[in-house]
C-alpha cells in the first residue's frame, strides 16, 4: 500500500529568482539551488520558511545556469545530494565559464551527484514520497528539465511563458507536452506561480 501525504511548494527565492521547496512532510526536494557565493542566504531562508537543511533529500537544478545552480557543491558538502539527469550532466562543467572570481563560486565535481535518465525519475521521487515525474523540458536550454507533480504543479525554470514563446517552437512544443501531461499550475523560476495558459486556439 502506498501511503500518500500532501505536498507543500513553499519559495525560498531571492534576487528575483524563485527556489522551490516540495515537501511530502519532512521529506524535502529543492528545485533550483541558489546564486554562487549565497549560501548564507539560502541558509537563512530556508529557516525563515521552516525548512530544516537536513530534511532536504535533494537538490534538483532546472538547467546549469548559475543563478539556478550555483549553490550545488556547496549543499553537497552540508548533506544534499545533488540529483541530476543524464541530459545535464555536459551543462555542468559549461557553468564555471559564467563565473567571475568574485562571485565565489564552487565548481561542482561528479563524486557525489546522483544521476538519473528521467525514465527513473518516477521511482526516485517515490521513494522520497514525493508522486510526480521530472521531464526534459527544452526550450530555455536543451538541458532544461520540469518537475511535474501529479498533482499538475510544475517547476517549469526559465520556460519561457507560453505567450512570449511563438519564436519559440521548442518551447511552445513544450508547453504542448506538459498540458498533456497534465500539467495545471506552473512555478517559474521567474515571477509569481500562475495557471497554465489555456490551450492555443488555431
Ligand atoms: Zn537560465
Amino acid at each position: 500500500m502506498t501511503q500518500v501525504t500532501p505536498l507543500t511548494i513553499v519559495n525560498v527565492g531571492y534576487r528575483s529568482t524563485n527556489y522551490w521547496v516540495v515537501s511530502a512532510g519532512t521529506s524535502r526536494l529543492l528545485v533550483d539551488i541558489g546564486w554562487p557565493g549565497t549560501i548564507g542566504t539560502m541558509k537563512a531562508n530556508l529557516k525563515r520558511m521552516g525548512v530544516p537543511l537536513r530534511e532536504i533529500r535533494y537538490a534538483l537544478a532546472t538547467h546549469y545556469h548559475i543563478d539556478h545552480a550555483g549553490l550545488a557543491e556547496e549543499l553537497k558538502k552540508e548533506g544534499v545530494p545533488l540529483l541530476v539527469l543524464q541530459v545535464q550532466v555536459d551543462a555542468i562543467p559549461i557553468m564555471k565559464t559564467w563565473t567571475k572570481p568574485s562571485d565565489n563560486y564552487v565548481e561542482i565535481r561528479a563524486d557525489g551527484n546522483v544521476t538519473i535518465p528521467f525514465e527513473e525519475s518516477r521511482q526516485l521521487l517515490q521513494q522520497i514520497g514525493i508522486s510526480g515525474e521530472i521531464l526534459h523540458t527544452p526550450g530555455h536550454s536543451d538541458d532544461s528539465i520540469s518537475l511535474l507533480l501529479d498533482d499538475g504543479s510544475v517547476c517549469t525554470g526559465d520556460l519561457p511563458p507560453e505567450a512570449y514563446a511563438f519564436d519559440n517552437p521548442v518551447a511552445l512544443g513544450t508547453w504542448h507536452m506538459l498540458r498533456e501531461r497534465g500539467a495545471t499550475r506552473v512555478y517559474p523560476a521567474h515571477g509569481p506561480i500562475r495557471p497554465m495558459d489555456p490551450a492555443p486556439t488555431i
